[in-house]
């Protein structure tokens, strides 16, 4: 059964898919960037809270790579 559900997060203009496997439980992430990862609120990535500027530049600090995103394809319209 494949359930991505509670490790894929988006918004409207990245997903963010995160590896638990992989994570090091560094806490890097959650201690740089509070208002969007979290070790103790579900769902807890929430990629409301900021810019997604920061939300990548926050991903590109993750040491293991657990944490991964994506640019939604836009449409053309
Ligand atoms: S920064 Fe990466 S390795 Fe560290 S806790 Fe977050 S997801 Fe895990």
């Amino acid at each position: 059964m494949k359930n991505n559900e509670d490790k894929e997060f988006s918004n409207s203009e990245i997903t963010v898919t995160f590896d638990p496997s992989t994570c090091t439980q560094s806490g890097i992430c959650a201690k740089e960037l509070s208002d969007v990862f979290s070790f103790s609120i579900i769902p807890w990535i929430n990629l409301d809270n900021t810019e997604t500027e920061k939300i990548i530049n926050q991903i590109n600090r993750c040491p293991s790579g657990a944490l991964k995103f994506k640019r939604n394809l836009t449409k053309a319209s």
